[in-house]
């Protein structure tokens, strides 16, 4: 079924970012010098005086300084790899380092431009552009996008951002990830949409971006599905899938002092990634036959990438400055491993799950249903078009032709069905001979027919439209092949290419030459005399003690890192012990021991979700059967005492038919009254009206001459009688008990009566 093919390391490549200008500005040394052309990356120790200890020297396939462009590493690194997964194999790359090291930027880069577009973006070109070069073969893209933040998976797809996914094996696929959305992209636009979904997502997640990205994994996975007419003249389909894998940042994450949910958090920040490094120490040990891929969730996701049958690029990323040193060494040690891990990569050939095949499937379906419905009429268009042929099946430009005039037939198929209806309901109408009833029924009948006529046809467009939608998402090249700047955009690619490879042969000459220098210097020696026989010796055993004195350094390092990392480890277990100790604690003095004795029994660990789970509550002598509400009364619903029973039988009480379970209160009676609701009046006429029929003693009169000599002012002030616009009649009451009336003595304005507004005509 598949393609084996011999086994291929993990290639490592290695990438220095410019120094910054925080750096810059605070002066930094820089310790990490370069050197492409060897593949070599070589690091000074800043503190000690540069003669007593040796620079450190780390081979890698290839490395980038910080003058590298994006298009570089693409072209010579990444380039070959998409190429693989184009035909078919599993691929995945991996950017790993410290926080700030640039792995955002070289999977991504920068948005917007696309001098400093990373290797996500740059593929989704490379891929689509592949595609509209191809002939003869049909493709599926789709893409994925998920994150792993405390080995839980959140899908960045996703409508619903708040749910976890799990993990789960299938013998003959592997790992995957459940329910996972993916989408069908059919262009380099639709798939970026899917990735800038994906990036919004994973910014809302989070409070703090910056510290979230460093402590999570994000991998974009692209399945690219081909079919292909193969040489024993069956459609075979090749699945090539491609990770891309933004790594958490590899710097220690402090946990000193961190208890209880942040202790948890500490402990899980790094798990993926510690758990990263023990299955690479174990694939390159060769000792171990056990390699822990089971330990979290992101090695069990890539579980085919290490040492399974993907080619993997592995990225390492590292800083140039003296600060950043410790952790420099400490990925170029880590990456330095991973060179050694050996992968079996093949070909992914007509896999069950290949969606492009159900695709086909369904087209195919489909389109038998349409060729169905419009049977009828295709038959007579045959009989009228022999010797034409109609084995175009394949071509695709044949079968669009076709389709067009499927289309038109069908068109005129509706119409002519519809113009035969129409008369047929005229004749109905004009026929005289026919009683009234029986012509309605008629026509009833003819309305019916014209009506489901009405909808095959709408079901018959629907399904030509899905069709055409589901054939949109296969994607065809071929078609602009000839075009010229693609043939030349094509040279140049290849060309670049090419150079690439040179490189990568140049340096790996050079490589060869360095070592084999070594060794073929004494071969070709002989000595003249005993004196340079001496000499030589004396030289080339200063060579070796200084060789001999950087391994021991590299050793003391290794020993170093370990012993930090075993007391890391055994702080941490430490303080989980704490943390058991107490749970212990509060399980023995607070729970009483059957309690207990229940959960334990009911508690069982679920391989498939790795995860402690609880047993439903079951009776004790049948496990299998959950354990129902017991009945109080058998035969009734509620408890029944004797007398209710009793009652029950002999009186026709409703009070004891404790059987109605139904709600019996009383229905109220749908209201047929309304509030009253005064009618709204616009603001000026409220006020006119109010002034128009006010009581005329509450008429305002200037008669401030006569407030000092006649005492007091009524005690009902003017003002407030006048801010009550809401009432639209005459308040009459308000006579009897104000006395203020034109007459009463107390009325200040008796006798100067008001003048006449004007309001109301006289
Ligand atoms: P990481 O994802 O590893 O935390 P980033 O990719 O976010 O790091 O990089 C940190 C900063 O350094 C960004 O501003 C990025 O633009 C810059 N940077 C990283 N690598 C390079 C490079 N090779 N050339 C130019 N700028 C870089
Ligand atoms: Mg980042």
């Amino acid at each position: 079924m598949s393609k084996s093919k011999s086994s291929e390391s993990v290639k490592v490549v290695v990438r220095c970012r410019p120094m910054n200008e925080k750096e810059c500005a605070a002066k930094f040394e820089r310790v990490v010098s370069v050197d492409v052309k060897l593949g070599q990356i070589i690091v000074r120790n800043p503190r000690e005086a540069s003669a007593s200890e040796l620079p450190k020297v780390f081979t890698f396939d290839s490395v980038y300084d910080w003058n590298s462009k994006q298009i570089d590493l693409y072209d010579e690194t990444f380039r070959p790899l998409v190429d693989s997964v184009l035909l078919g194999f599993n691929g995945t790359i991996f950017a790993y380092g410290q926080t700030g090291t640039g792995k955002t930027y070289t999977m991504e880069g920068v948005r917007n431009d696309p001098e400093r577009r990373g290797v996500i973006p740059n593929s989704f070109e490379h891929i689509f552009t592949h595609i509209s070069r191809s002939q003869n073969q049909q493709y599926l893209v789709r893409a994925s996008y998920l994150e792993i933040y405390q080995e839980e998976i959140r899908d960045l797809l996703s409508k619903d951002q708040s749910r976890r996914l799990e993990l789960r094996e299938r013998p003959d696929t592997g790992v995957y990830v459940k329910d996972l959305s993916s989408f069908v992209t059919k262009s380099v636009r639709e798939i970026e949409h899917v990735m800038n979904v994906g990036n919004q997502n994973r910014s809302v997640g989070a409070t703090n971006m910056n510290e979230h990205s460093s402590r999570s994994h994000a991998i974009f996975v692209i399945t690219v599905e081909c079919s292909e007419l193969g040489v024993d003249g069956e459609n075979h389909i090749r699945v090539g899938k491609l990770n891309l894998v933004d790594l958490a940042g590899s710097e220690r994450q402090a946990k000193t002092g961190a208890q209880g949910e942040r202790l948890k958090e500490a402990t899980k920040i790094n798990l993926s990634l510690s758990a990263l490094g023990n299955v690479i120490s174990a694939l390159v040990d060769g000792r171990s036959s056990h390699i822990p891929y089971r330990d979290s969730k992101l090695t069990r996701l890539l579980q085919d990438s290490l040492g399974g049958n993907a080619r993997t690029v592995m990225v390492a990323n590292i800083g140039p400055a003296s600060y950043n040193v410790e952790e420099t060494l400490t990925t170029l040690r880590y990456s330095n491993r991973a060179k050694n891990i050996k992968n079996k990569p093949r070909i992914n050939e007509d896999p069950k799950d290949a969606l492009l095949r159900e695709f086909q499937e369904e087209i195919a379906r489909l389109k038998a249903q349409l060729q169905k419905r419009s049977g009828k009429k295709k038959r007579r268009r045959q009989r009228r078009r022999v010797g034409e042929g109609s084995d175009a099946e394949d071509l695709e430009e044949g079968e669009t032709e076709d389709d067009d005039e499927d289309g038109e037939d069908k068109g005129d198929y509706w119409r002519e069905q519809q113009e035969k209806l129409e008369r047929e309901r005229k004749a109905i109408m004009e026929d005289h001979s026919l009683v009234a009833d029986e012509k309605v029924r008629l026509l009833k009948e003819k309305e019916k027919k014209m009506e489901d006529l009405k909808k095959e046809r709408e079901a018959g467009e629907m399904l030509a439209a899905k069709v055409k939608a589901m054939e949109s998402k296969l994607l065809v090249g071929g078609k602009n092949i000839v075009d010229h700047t693609n043939e030349q955009q094509r040279m140049l690619e290849q060309k670049r290419q090419e150079i690439a490879e040179q490189k990568r042969r140049e340096r790996e000459m050079q490589q060869q030459v360095e070592n084999r220098d070594e060794e073929t210097l004494e071969l070709k020696e002989t000595y003249s005399s005993l004196q340079q026989e001496v000499d030589i010796k004396t030289k080339k055993l200063k060579k070796l003690f200084a060789k001999l004195q950087a391994v021991k350094a590299e050793i003391h390092d290794i020993q170093e890192a370990h012993i930090n990392d075993r007391q890391e480890l055994e702080q941490t277990q430490n303080e989980l012990t704490r943390d058991l100790k107490l749970k212990h604690l509060i399980i023995e003095n607070f729970i009483p021991l059957e309690e207990k004795n229940k959960i334990v029994n009911r508690a069982y660990f679920d391989e498939e979700d790795e995860y402690w789970k609880m047993k439903p509550i079951t009776r004790i002598e049948d496990d299998q059967q959950m354990m129902t509400r017991p009945l109080s009364a058998v035969g009734y619903r509620r408890p029944l005492s004797h007398h209710a029973r009793i009652s029950m039988m002999m009186r026709p009480d409703m009070r004891y038919k404790a059987e109605n379970i139904m709600m019996l209160d009383m229905d109220l009676p749908a209201r047929t009254t309304k509030e009253y609701q005064e009618p709204v009046i616009a603001p000026k006429v409220a006020a006119a009206l109010e002034d128009a029929l006010r009581d005329e003693d509450e008429i305002q009169v200037d008669a401030s001459g006569f407030h000092s000599n006649l005492g007091p002012t009524p005690p009902a002030s003017t003002s407030g009688s006048l801010k009550k616009p809401k009432s639209g009649r005459p308040r009459t009451g308000k006579k009897s008990s104000t006395p203020t009336s034109p007459f009463s003595p107390s009325s200040p304005g008796s006798p100067l009566y008001p003048q006449s507004r004007g309001l109301v005509p006289k």
